[in-house]
């Protein structure tokens, strides 16, 4: 259930109704907006009248909320979330959006990541990317460099102040991830690994969830859900394409449309991965902007110096002469985006 407090409502007031809610086993959420404090509840409202509450002082409505992902919602949340780095840089909401660029790995040459990362930096970008725990499809294929590609990734942050986005698989590696990140990247496939989501829950830094290749948005927000039940409000969604059909032409389906469908029902960040997206090197850059002029906070697509050698993913990676090319006309129609244009 949400209350939303009266303007003026007393610290007192918002207490009463707190302490209330939590005696009836409520979990409580609350959002101190700039004009509204919204409360989350969160528990069995068949034990508790939501009228009951509604006659407290200092509330101005009680809404059931009809999402199953309460916490995550729009109704619970109406403003935009924006995670906020120390450098400065901010995901979500109206500010600039983000891009976040780097090798599908991260490959055992770091000289190729740090003039991939110089790259990136020289062209504005916000994030370096690249896997150091890779999910590979056959078991057959590079699996990725572990802390050795972490020490890279920290390598290429020290000499560029780029911030690191990067994959943790496994419950097991989140504290050495964690040592490294700064954002924390969940991968399609992980997308309902429960025990991972509930794990990442329990830190505080920011996690990018990659919506899995056939979940429907309900299961995606359900999946961030998760995290944010288990205390960690810092989720990014990653729209990454999903299952088609078509696979003689693209890899995924890239599922614009659901830019705005989140951030309507969500309050929460949305980046996309044209990369993953398409499969394809040549449609990042019209599969990119649709994402921006669709609200995309950010994008995060795959470069390499040497895509044809790459160790995983050279085919929708873009080499670095196409990247600047390519980053060119995103940062241009960036700079032209009207970031108000919030779809609620
Ligand atoms: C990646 O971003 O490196 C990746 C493996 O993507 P996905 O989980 O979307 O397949
Ligand atoms: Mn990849």
């Amino acid at each position: 259930m949400i209350v939303v407090m009266e303007p003026n409502a007393t610290e007192a007031q918002v207490e009463k109704v707190v302490k209330y809610l939590e005696k009836h086993g409520f979990r409580i959420n609350i959002n101190h907006g700039d004009i509204l404090k919204v409360i989350a509840a969160i528990g069995d409202k068949r034990i508790l009248n939501p009228q009951i509450i509604a006659g407290f002082d200092g509330v101005s409505t009680v809404k059931s909320i009809q999402e199953p992902y309460k916490l995550a919602s729009r109704t619970a949340h109406p403003e935009d979330t924006i995670i906020k780095f120390s450098n400065g840089v901010k995901i979500g909401g109206k500010e600039k959006p983000v891009l976040m660029v780097g090798p599908c790995s991260v490959e055992k040459d770091i000289n190729s990541l740090l003039e991939i990362a110089a790259a990136a930096k020289e062209m504005g970008c916000e994030f370096i990317r690249g896997g150091a725990f890779k999910p590979r499809t056959s078991p057959y294929d590079f699996q990725g460099l572990e802390e050795k590609g972490l020490e890279f990734l920290a390598e290429a942050r020290r000499q560029t102040g780029l911030l690191v986005v990067t994959e943790v698989m496994d419950t097991m590696d989140i504290p050495l991830v964690n040592q490294y990140a700064d954002i924390l990247q969940v991968g399609a496939r992980n997308m309902q690994n429960f025990k991972l989501l509930k794990a990442l829950g329990h830190i505080k830094k920011p996690v990018m969830l990659k919506r899995g290749p056939a979940a429907s948005i309900k299961e995606f927000l359900l999946a961030a859900e998760h995290i944010m039940y288990n205390g960690n409000h810092n989720v990014i969604l990653c729209e990454r394409g999903i299952k088609g059909y078509d696979s003689d032409f693209t890899r995924n389906t890239l599922d614009i449309a659901a830019v705005p469908i989140l951030r309507k029902y969500s309050h929460l960040p949305v980046i996309v991965d044209p990369s993953h997206g398409t499969g394809r090197r040549y449609l990042i850059e019209p599969m990119g902007k649709a994402a921006l002029i669709a609200g995309a906070h950010g994008l995060m697509y795959e470069i390499h110096n040497d895509p044809d050698n790459a160790s995983s993913d050279g085919a929708q990676s873009l080499d670095l002469p196409t990247f600047k090319e390519v980053t060119k006309k995103f940062n241009k129609l960036i700079g032209r985006i009207d970031y108000d244009n919030k779809n609620s």
